[in-house]
């Protein structure tokens, strides 16, 4: 059994930390700026905590001002670096972060990560009683409760520019080829990105369309076009672009077929002008919903609008595709 920290009463929030946890994502620099500037600009002192949860268990935490923020805005990946950390999810490893904090004074904390970081914020902050808000960032877009996570419309757009690189070799050529998209349980990023380049088809977990669809076009190959882009979540149910491409060469061994895995290029680059917007609304939110009493809350993007969200709704599921955009691309369809 951890030995239990005494548990500091709540009072006025003075001191809060930020980090960021789970895979990284465009658009975390920018929230760190707006937590961290925001924060001395409502008269907190604001603290880095340095590779996630991990970094709070080992004490690894910096103060931050507004000059150690400065020139990030533009940049992808975190300057606090992000990890998985296992110690976090014992008892025992959340002891030592929390004592990590008090040491520090560190009232509160905000998480900028995806459902995982948020399921170990919401646990920390009941044992604890210290307030967190979280920050949706992965390039997925899947969290329930938000239209937005930080990092996707970088990454689709990653994902647009490899594409329409990969279409003029593909039709120089007469090339069928399947495009692999991040995505290991959810498809939006591949259909986004899939109805952005015109693909042929796009198969995702959360649908068979897809699959109807490469069938249909496998069919009317030569008679319509010599070469074509299918889009494949790395999720889906055959098992990633490649055993889909093994299974249709084989089925169609006259047609000239290739596999492009995109892989973490998707993960970096500059955030868009969507990515650097939001990211700062968010990150100005979580200090004010702080400021407000809150805690327990992701801080979501629906509508255009800030909304909150209680982190035992946003861990729970998943958010369902967009069945409207399924609907489109079908509609789209030559074949
Ligand atoms: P991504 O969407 O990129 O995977 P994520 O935030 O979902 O991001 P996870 O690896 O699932 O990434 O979680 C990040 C960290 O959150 C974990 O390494 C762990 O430290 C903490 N965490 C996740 N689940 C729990 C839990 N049940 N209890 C305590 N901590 C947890």
């Amino acid at each position: 059994m951890a030995e239990i920290p005494n548990i500091k009463k709540r009072g006025e929030i003075k001191r809060i930390g930020v980090l960021t946890s789970g895979g990284d994502a465009p658009g975390m620099n920018p929230a760190i700026r707006a937590v961290t500037r925001s924060g001395i600009h409502k008269g907190l002192e604001v603290f880095g905590v340095m590779n996630g949860y991990q970094g709070m268990i080992e004490g690894n935490i910096v103060p931050l001002t507004s000059d150690d923020v400065s020139g990030i805005l533009q940049k992808g990946g975190t300057i606090l670096k992000t990890a998985r950390s296992k110690d976090f999810r014992t008892e025992e490893g959340r002891a030592k972060a929390y004592k990590n904090l008090m040491k520090l004074e560190i009232d509160a904390l905000v998480v900028i990560g995806g459902d995982g970081s948020f399921m170990g914020a919401s646990i920390f902050s009941k044992e604890y009683d210290i307030p967190v808000v979280g920050i949706p960032g992965t390039i997925d877009n899947d969290m329930y409760g938000t239209e937005y996570t930080l990092g996707y419309d970088t990454a689709m757009n990653t994902v647009i520019d490899a594409v329409d690189k990969i279409k003029d070799t593909a039709s120089s050529h007469g090339r069928i080829f399947f495009v692999e998209v991040m995505g290991r349980e959810a498809g939006l990023l591949a259909l986004s990105s899939g109805i952005a380049c015109g693909a042929e088809a796009i198969i995702i977990p959360e649908a068979d369309e897809g699959d109807k669809d490469l069938q249909k076009y496998l069919k009317n190959y030569k008679k319509k076009k010599n070469s074509g882009i299918v889009m494949v979540a790395e999720g889906d149910k055959a098992g990633g672009a490649l055993k889909l491409a093994e299974r249709v060469t084989s089925d169609y061994p006259d047609l000239d077929v290739r596999v492009s895995i995109l892989g973490h290029m998707q993960r970096g680059g500059n955030p868009t002008g969507t990515d650097r917007v939001i990211a700062t609304q968010m990150g100005v939110a979580a200090v004010e919903a702080l400021l407000d009493d809150q805690k327990s809350i992701m801080i979501g993007y629906v509508n255009s609008k800030i909304t909150h969200v209680p982190f035992n709704k946003t861990v729970k599921a998943n958010r369902p595709i967009d069945h409207d955009l399924l609907d489109i691309q079908k509609a789209l369809n030559k074949w």
